[in-house]
């Protein structure tokens, strides 16, 4: 069967990656058509709008790593988009405490990391550290990151959007992917026929790839992430990070100020039941939550990564004041009343290798002559977006036909 070419460039899912993509083919293809097919009825619905908004450095990431490649120019990039489009952004840097000495040891990984991916960071004594903000504790060190900053990404994402579609990219929502067979691609509204597909699906992205003969190693492991908020008796001037586990994704329960400057906590690292299991029942899916608990509990058994602590300790964060708890090393005279309300659940669609059954670090993007599909766009993909973008243009460029 043959189907006339009804768009040059087919992106699946209008997160960051997916616009990011779109902005970067219709620079360098400017005669060419570019559509972006998403499920849901607006842009950013699913954690492109639903993260921390901050805008990292990059020294968190070995220099071999995509991240660390892209960290520090995304965060240049989008600064300068939102100073040139007047979006809100909050520059108030960020600092990495200590609560113990075991912890030096990696603080001065961080300061090497930084180094050798080129990001400005300043080693505090506790004199220091108090100057920039007076209520962060820290055991004899701390780092600074100036170049650390908190954006709005819901305004982000809707800017983007306009100037897209001004630019000429379709859209196309309420309108899911669902196979494909050759060139015809099956969606929710019928059947299209596109030049070159680029699968952004975030939370669904290897079941996509699959589809085309990709990600054979791979499934994603969805993991919650919860915010608390703190009323007007706490406002910090600029976010409190402690050391994270450099073996884990994640990056410990931290402050982050956001870009209107209000405090919250977390986010947390929940593993979820289902990838949209955001709250209660919202969005049960009786298939994946099966794949899901099977997965998860085959990890519990074997605690592999170290799984089955983690589940324990981060199910224990629903718990508003075990959750403050944690957070009180890293700031003085903390009180569960000065939290008010959780913000909305964001889910990281972090990828699993099933076979040595670790967690992957890196982003993955895996493609040929007709698709590339974008897997573990996990966190820092939000500040990557734009240089992310046009390594994967570069790469399509390279490989289509
Ligand atoms: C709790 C949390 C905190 C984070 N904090 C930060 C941070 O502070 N800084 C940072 O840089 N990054 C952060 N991140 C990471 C960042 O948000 C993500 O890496 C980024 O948003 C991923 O973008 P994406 O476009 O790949 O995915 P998404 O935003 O998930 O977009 C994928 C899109 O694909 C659509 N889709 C899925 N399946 C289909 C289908 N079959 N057909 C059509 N459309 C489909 C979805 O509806 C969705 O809109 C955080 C993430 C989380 C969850």
């Amino acid at each position: 069967m043959s189907f006339r070419k009804t768009t040059d460039f087919l992106i699946i899912g209008a997160g960051i990656i997916g616009m990011a993509i779109a902005r970067e083919l219709r620079e360098c293809f400017p005669d060419q058509s570019v559509t972006v097919l998403e499920k849901e009825s607006e842009p950013g619905f699913h954690a492109s709008g639903r993260n921390s908004g901050v805008l990292h450095a990059g020294f968190y990431y070995t220099a071999d790593s995509l991240k660390a490649r892209f960290c520090r120019d995304g965060n240049r990039e989008w600064t300068d988009y939102c100073l040139q489009h007047r979006l809100p952004i909050n520059r108030c840097g960020k600092v990495v405490v200590t609560r113990d000495a075991n912890e030096l040891e990696s603080l001065d990984e961080l300061l090497r990391r930084g180094r050798a991916n080129g990001v400005e960071l300043q080693p505090l004594d506790e004199k220091q550290l108090a100057d920039i903000e007076p209520r962060a504790r820290t055991f004899s060190r701390a780092l600074f990151s100036p170049a650390t900053s908190s954006i709005d990404p819901q305004l982000c994402n809707q800017h983007l959007y306009q100037q897209l579609c001004e630019s000429g990219v379709h859209f196309s929502f309420n309108n899911a992917y669902h196979s494909h067979m050759k060139e015809a691609i099956r969606t929710a509204a019928g059947t299209l026929s596109a030049g070159y597909v680029i699968n952004t699906a975030g939370l669904h992205a290897d079941r996509i790839a699959r589809d085309f003969g990709f990600s054979d190693d791979y499934t994603i492991l969805p993991f919650k992430g919860l915010y608390l908020y703190a009323n007007d008796s706490l406002r910090l001037s600029t976010h409190i990070y402690p050391v994270p586990d450099l073996n884990n994704p994640f990056l410990g329960v931290h402050f982050t100020v956001t870009a209107a400057g209000k405090t919250k906590l977390g986010p947390t690292a929940i593993p979820a039941f289902w990838r949209e299991h955001y709250r209660g029942l919202q969005r049960f899916n009786l298939r994946e939550c099966r794949e899901v608990v099977r997965l998860e509990s085959s990890l519990l058994l074997c605690n592999s990564f170290g799984f089955r602590d983690l589940a324990v300790h981060e199910i224990s964060k629903y718990y508003k004041p075990r959750l403050v708890r944690l957070a009180a090393p890293l700031v003085d005279d903390l009180r569960t009343s000065q939290f008010t309300y959780w913000g909305r659940a964001g889910i990281r669609a972090q990828l699993l290798n099933i076979k040595t059954r670790q967690l992957e670090m890196d982003f993955r993007c895996e493609g040929d002559e007709r698709s590339m599909h974008v897997l573990n766009a996990v966190s820092p993909a939000y500040t990557c977006a734009f240089p992310f973008a046009r390594y994967l243009v570069d790469k399509i460029r390279s490989l289509r036909k």
